[in-house]
């Protein structure tokens, strides 16, 4: 095997559905493209979000489909200490601080600015808590985000810029529910895992920035990144669970699988058994994204 190492790392809040099958396959065929292994992390971190028994079906569903992990696939509801002494470094490192704001707080701090900014539904921090808690309750955790723009360049897409500081501002990484925020698992999960190549939906293009922030001050290494097409669903949004997308028919994994291909680009042969398909689309895979 090459060094490679990379991961589907799906959240349990549903089983598999014809666009996160698009993510699973993208990153099993650059995996087995690049001789590495495959990993399969079930995201469970974000436990009220999570349904009872969605990861063992996305794993049964990905077995259906011959995209079969290469070691024991790990949960993240069972990593929390190794989170927590990550946080516990960028504190000491004076990369993390806590933060008393409720959403309300921090509405009436941006209005005060004169800038009421949301990022997607989610509030732009305006720093409230940099200084200090002034004798407030902690809440939650967040990041010190460095000024500047953090560059980067996707395997599909190419360059991106992002000013993270101005964009998204000092992001969570431990909620005021004292779970752990995706962006910290996320990173010390692929960092622990020896991740070499991520390989997940355009949908995450924007988190990205933030991950490389805690990748350099965690003293992480980069892996490169890949962000496959996305699925779009009727309201030309990204096709999800919250706008109808039916749980894969394990009934016809290579109806799945050649559709989930042909988002890829990849035309799965009609002939032979499934995993003889798969194996061509690594081939053919392997020729696009080199
Ligand atoms: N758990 C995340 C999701 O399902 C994906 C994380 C990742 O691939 O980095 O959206």
């Amino acid at each position: 095997m090459s060094g490679y190492r990379g991961r589907f790392a799906p959240s349990p809040t549903g089983p598999l559905h014809a666009g996160s099958l698009v993510a699973a396959l993208a990153s099993w065929l650059d995996a087995r493209a690049h001789g590495g292994a495959w990993l399969v992390r079930i995201e469970d971190v974000d436990t009220p979000r999570c349904v009872p028994g969605a990861g063992e079906e996305i794993l049964r569903q990905l077995a259906a489909c011959f995209l079969l992990p290469d070691e024991i696939p790990q949960w993240q509801s069972a990593r929390a200490p190794l989170y927590q002494s990550a946080l516990d470094r960028l504190v000491q490192a004076g990369r993390a601080y806590p933060c008393a704001c409720s959403r309300k707080d921090i509405e009436l701090a941006l209005r005060a600015q004169g800038r009421e900014r949301t990022r997607h539904g989610e509030l732009v921090y305006p720093g409230t808590c940099r200084a200090g808690l002034g004798g407030k309750e902690p809440r939650a955790w967040r990041f010190r985000v460095p000024d500047g723009t953090v560059a980067w360049t996707d395997r599909r897409v190419g360059v991106h810029l992002q000013d993270v500081a101005q964009e998204v501002g000092d992001f969570v990484l431990k909620r005021a529910d004292g779970l752990f925020a995706y962006q910290l698992a996320v990173v010390v999960d692929d960092a622990e895992q020896g991740i070499t190549h991520v390989v997940r939906g355009a949908d995450l293009v924007d988190n990205t920035p933030r991950q490389l922030l805690l990748q350099q001050a965690l003293g992480c290494p980069q892996p490169s990144y890949l962000h496959a097409p996305l699925v779009l669903g009727p309201n030309a949004e990204k096709l999800s669970k919250q706008n109808g997308a039916a749980p894969l028919d394990l009934r016809e994994p290579r109806a799945a699988v050649a559709a989930a291909a042909s988002v890829l680009g990849i035309a799965l042969p009609a002939e032979g058994t499934l995993p003889d398909a798969l194996a061509e689309a690594v081939r053919s895979w392997g020729r696009r994204w080199p």
